[in-house]
This record gives C-alpha cells, structure tokens and sequence, in this order.
C-alpha cells in the first residue's frame, strides 16, 4: 500500500502523459470511497485490478503478462469515469476551474468570442460513444479540439453536465453576451460593413438564399437542417438557454414560413 505518499503514482504519470492535458487529478480519498464509485464495476472488465492499477495497490505478480495490457485500457476507462463523477462536485469544479483559468482547454475560434477559454463537454455520458468537445460559454456553442490527441479523447470521461454546472455553481464566470469593446458594436466598424454590403444592393438573406439556391436547396431546407447544440445539466435543459432556444427556434419557423411562400409562390 502506497497511499501514503501525496499523490497516486498511476495518476501522476497518467496526468502527465502527452494528451492527457484535459483531465485533472481524481483526489485519493475520492477514488477510496467505494460509494462514489457505484456501478462502475458493471461497466468496467477488471474492475477490482483496474481499480488496484490506479491506485498503486497492483502488485506486478498479480498479473499475467497478457492481460497487462488490456489491464491498462480498462484502468483508463474507469480513471474516465470516475473523472466525469468527481468534476461534478465541489472539488472537482473547483479544480477544473483552475485549469479554465489557464485555458488549458483552449479558446473559442471564433472572432466576435475574443479568445474566450472552452470548456470541456460530453456530447452522451456512455463512454465509446462521442469523443470529447470544447464548449465556450460566450457563444454557446461546441466545438472539435484542435490537436487529434485531445479529439480522440472519450467525452464521457467529461460528461453532458460539466461546464454547464460550473457556470451555475460560478455564476460570475458566465462570459458576456455583448462587450463594449466587441468589434460588432463598440467602434460600429461591422454596422458599416453592413451598411456598405446593403448600399451594393445585398443583404445577409439574399447571400443565404443564393448559397441554398446554387446547391439545389430551398433555403427553408438549409435552415431545418442545421443543428443546434443544446446544454444540459443531469440530462435537464438548462432553463434561461432552453428558453432562449424555443423563442429563437419560433422566431426561425416563422422566417422558413416566410421563404417558403417566397420561394415557391
Ligand atoms: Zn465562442
């Protein structure tokens, strides 16, 4: 038994194997509590060495040779899973958000975002499902990690519930929606490219409109298929963006409704 030392030797060299930047460290006393760790027995071949592997309690003749190696993947996959439970609570939020703060996870790509750092996010908390996406919080969108050794990444080790949690517990984190200084408003420099695209005799619909044409689509068939991502928090819409979201998707029926009969008329 090692667990006298600080930190867990497999996690310590788990967190600091190339690619795993994305996780933080599990505390010992978390992963000891067998009640945290509820049914991922089911989910987990090996469970009880798995579990030994992680926390240094495997002793090397306790394993044959072959089973070392998928020993290996199954510790992993249950690391993963404990990982989703314990960023969900007090501590674990806690240190995630230390690693917000470092934009450890990277920046929203796009421009009107001004380099907002992503979060974490499962797209199903069924681990072999979804690899892991970024979530900004100032456009509420997702998006793909850039490097392929963070896209390969399982989501359910991060869950549907993360960030969107984390914005509840810290409330004073939630980006704004509009600052001053955005390029969209502040120095009005994109109203004037607006107004310069209208005085050549364009506007943003007719653009839109033109794209779905030349592909043989109406654009009332190009709006009803663009998807749209929808936070979560225990599986629940997350109230003020459901919101939101019902208003917008009434407003865009309502605008289908009109092209349609433009279109087809
Ligand atoms: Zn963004």
């Amino acid at each position: 038994m090692r667990s006298d030392c600080n930190a867990l030797q497999w996690i310590s060299w788990f967190l600091s194997s190339k690619g795993n930047e994305y996780f933080c460290e599990v505390e010992e006393d978390y992963i000891l509590d067998r009640f945290n760790l509820t049914g991922l027995n089911t989910e987990v071949a090996n469970y009880s060495q798995a579990l030994d592997l992680i926390t240094d309690n495997l002793e090397d003749d306790d394993v044959q040779d072959e089973l070392r190696g998928s020993l290996d993947v199954q510790a992993r996959l249950l690391y993963g899973l404990i990982h989703a439970r314990w960023i969900v609570t007090v501590r674990g939020l806690s240190k995630m958000l230390d690693k917000y703060k470092r934009a450890d996870f990277g920046r929203c790509p796009r421009v009107f975002c001004q380099s907002q750092p992503l979060l974490p996010v499962g797209l199903t908390d069924v681990p072999y499902e979804k690899s892991v996406k970024l979530y900004c919080g100032r456009c509420e969108d997702i998006y793909s990690p850039k490097s392929s050794r963070h896209g390969s990444i399982d989501g359910a080790y991060f869950g549907t519930t993360f960030p969107h949690l984390m914005f509840l517990v810290y409330p004073h984190l939630i980006p704004p929606k509009a600052n001053p200084s955005d390029p969209a408003r502040g120095d009005g420099r994109a109203e004037d490219w607006a107004k310069g695209v209208r005085r050549r005799g364009s506007t943003r619909e007719d653009e839109v409109v033109a794209e779905g044409a030349a592909e043989g689509l109406s654009t009332a068939t190009a709006a009803l298929k663009a998807e749209r991502y929808r936070p979560k928090i225990f599986g629940f819409q997350v109230n003020e963006i459901a919101k939101l979201q019902r208003w917008q998707e009434a407003v865009r029926d309502k605008q289908i409704a009109r092209l349609e009969e433009l279109e087809y008329s």
